[in-house]
């Protein structure tokens, strides 16, 4: 009956929003309630748990925004336009909405935000909700001065969700800073060329940090789509261990 029920409400969500986005979904249980993790488009993703939402990195006019707009929590990476979107932060109903971000964000956050905005530098941690939010460092490599990523701009996360550990690379090389990274069950990891690091790059990092479950993610380059289903071979065949999950998030 319970499977019935949830066939049911599955065909609904198709009707409603589209058959690709609504079985997009993946469910994962922790301790205390189960984590959705839902891609919208490129570094944009929506984690719910225990009917709060959090918004990563809101960017373009996806569908998805429409059926589910009122995040409690949004987290922003850096301020390009891929993740720093003011015009889809427009469109959410932001009224309780805490937003997690860089310093260089914050200054590019419209005065409306300012009450609700907590600045963190990489490696500071805050509490907000039931969550731990930490940065991380996210940069390209070699550190060179006209970097499209200098180090301590941008902000990678760790978020703990019940006892899960949930790594969001922001656009970055593959750093020491994730490489040292533990304990990370699920980790989303960029890949796209020139503006982060190579399919190659992200699988020798991801094989060093060893998270239980990996999701490729911002991975459209100046050439296109990066290979992700190699990089899930190289993974998958030097270390079984680690899941790793390819979804659309171009579609
Ligand atoms: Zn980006």
């Amino acid at each position: 009956m319970k499977f019935k029920n949830l066939l049911i409400s599955s065909v609904l969500l198709a009707i409603n929003f589209g058959f690709a986005q609504s079985i997009d979904i993946d469910q994962i249980k922790t301790l205390n309630g189960s984590i959705g993790i839902q891609p919208v488009t490129h570094a944009s993703l929506i984690l719910t748990h225990n009917n709060k939402s959090i918004f990563i990195d809101p960017h373009g006019n996806s569908e998805i925004y429409k059926t589910n707009n009122t995040p409690d929590i949004i987290l922003i990476t850096d301020i390009h336009g891929d993740h720093l979107d003011l015009t889809t932060l427009n469109q959410l109903n932001t009224s309780k909405s805490i937003f997690i971000v860089p310093q260089a964000v914050a200054n590019k956050l419209p005065e409306k935000y300012k009450s609700q905005i907590v600045v963190l530098k990489n490696g500071q941690g805050v509490h907000r909700l039931d969550y731990f939010i930490q940065a991380i460092a996210m940069y390209n490599l070699p550190e060179e001065s006209n970097s499209k990523h200098p180090k301590g701009r941008g902000n990678g996360y760790i978020l703990s969700i019940g006892d899960k550990r949930i790594y969001i690379s922001g656009d970055t090389g593959d750093i020491i800073e994730m490489r040292s990274l533990r304990n990370i069950d699920i980790a989303f990891v960029c890949m796209n060329l020139p503006y982060t690091m190579d399919i190659h790059q992200a699988a020798s990092a991801v094989l060093e940090f060893k998270p239980k479950t990996v999701y490729p993610y911002h991975y459209r380059g100046k050439n296109g789509l990066s290979d992700v289903k190699k990089f899930k071979e190289i993974v998958i065949s030097k270390d079984p261990n680690i899941s790793v999950k390819l979804k659309n998030w171009y579609r």
